[in-house]
């Protein structure tokens, strides 16, 4: 019955057949999936009910957003998932960039020293940092960026210790999720073991986690073992893919509050930014995240080792530990990473009959390809792939709303490739 839909839709026997054999091997990687989905299912569950989520807090302000109920529980229900004092969550958050510069544009003055930890942050905000020239920048503010590379995917301890010696240091970031490098994504225990050692020499340095892509994906969050304040998208994991937009901004009370005296205005803070409507929709994302995200951490551990079996390198290998859900495939060869893209693209349930090509994006020095056939435009818990056009040609896939969805996805990209 199945074999025949495929077919209809140009997946060949020999293909489904290698499919079914992965399915196998991957059975219980899927099932450690499954029990991570119902830890943070009930994880939501209690939050929504400690603070008797109703029907009227579904209702939305307009104008300045004076006393919006629904938005302010709806920042209760997050802090109280994401062990956080508090949480900013706006649809007035463009993105997860716009998150992470209201952060870096609240916590950090002239003089002050900002140091990335992982290495260079996610390239959209080389121009936000002032890596790349521009007038806006911390930079032009007088705030001093440095940063220490890791070593073979792991911390630079040494560097790190010596750096915090010399001088004071008031912010350091973390990013979680590997962006467009190749590095491997930081594990939440990892995550717990820096900050213990940064700790040892700096009680006071902010800890800031770029958490993009790695929320629910495991059992605990940055917050949990010792950050001080958090960042991600809601058109990645928290947003369920029901989310229209936004961004969270969650951790220390003082920080967030200084985070929304940032993004609306000094002294109206939390207390403005009308909710237009998407409350629901925001907390309906929270509630489906656990099961959505489960679904792309599927998807990912499927394409995976599909692959792999087809002979091509993969990041991270479908049986080790992740830490977020993107999967890399370095293709080694241009005209399969734009093939395998394409294919995602065909295998999608908006915009299947478009295809894309590289592009020069503005932020990114190669051309890079993107596919995304997404109900929310951009949203990448949505199936999506994009990848620079530069050696060694790797493809990062992440997303996948329902399992057999995003199956489907990587099925149609690879027979794309063959
Ligand atoms: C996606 C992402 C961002 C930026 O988020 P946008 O919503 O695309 O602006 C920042 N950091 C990391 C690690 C990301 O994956």
């Amino acid at each position: 019955m199945n074999e025949e839909i495929y077919k209809n839709f140009g997946i060949d026997s020999e293909l489904l057949a290698l499919a079914g054999e992965v399915e196998k091997e991957v059975e219980p990687i899927f099932k450690e999936i499954e029990k991570t989905c119902e830890f943070n299912s009930l994880k939501v569950l209690q939050a929504f009910q400690h603070l008797h989520i109703s029907d009227m807090h579904f209702n939305s302000t307009t104008g300045y957003g004076y006393g919006d109920i629904g938005r302010d529980t709806c920042e209760k229900v997050f802090a109280e998932v994401l062990k956080a004092e508090d949480a900013l969550v706006r649809g007035q958050f463009i993105s997860g960039t716009h998150a992470l510069t209201v952060a870096l544009f609240a916590f950090l003055r002239p003089g002050d020293t900002l140091l990335s930890i992982t290495g260079k942050p996610y390239d959209t905000l080389d121009e936000v940092i002032g890596i790349t020239e521009n007038p806006s920048s911390l930079k032009s503010y007088g705030v001093n960026f440095e940063k220490i590379d890791l070593i073979e995917n792991e911390f630079d301890k040494e560097a790190i210790k010596t750096r915090l010696q010399q001088g004071k240091v008031k912010l350091i970031e973390i990013q979680r999720s590997k962006g467009y490098s190749t590095r491997k994504s930081i594990t939440i225990e990892k995550v717990k073991d820096i900050i213990a050692f940064i700790r040892n020499f700096d009680k006071e340095v902010i800890i800031m986690i770029d958490n993009c892509y790695c929320e629910f994906v495991g059992t605990m969050e940055p917050l949990e073992v010792g950050a001080d304040v958090i960042v991600g998208s809601l058109i990645k994991n928290l947003g369920g893919g029901i989310a229209p937009n936004g961004a969270y901004i969650a951790g220390r009370q003082d920080l967030v509050n200084l985070a929304a005296e940032r993004l609306t205005a000094p002294g109206e803070g939390k207390e403005v930014g009308p909710s237009l409507g998407i409350t629901k929709s925001i907390l309906q994302g929270l509630f489906m995240a656990p099961s959505v995200v489960a679904s792309s951490v599927k998807t990912a551990v499927f394409a995976s080792r599909l692959l792999e079996r087809l002979g091509y390198e993969v990041e991270p290998k479908y049986n080790e530990p992740r830490a977020d859900i993107v999967q890399n495939i370095n293709f080694r060869d241009k005209e399969k990473l734009i093939k395998y893209c394409q294919g995602i693209q065909m295998g999608s349930p908006v915009d299947s009959n478009s295809i894309p090509e590289p592009w020069d994006m503005p932020g990114y020095t190669d051309q890079v390809i993107m596919a995304a056939g997404a109900f929310t435009q951009g949203s990448s818990i949505e199936l999506s792939c994009d990848g620079p056009i530069r050696p060694p040609y790797t493809a990062f896939m992440q997303g996948g709303l329902t399992y057999e969805y995003g199956k489907f996805g990587v099925l149609k990209a690879v027979q794309n490739i063959m």
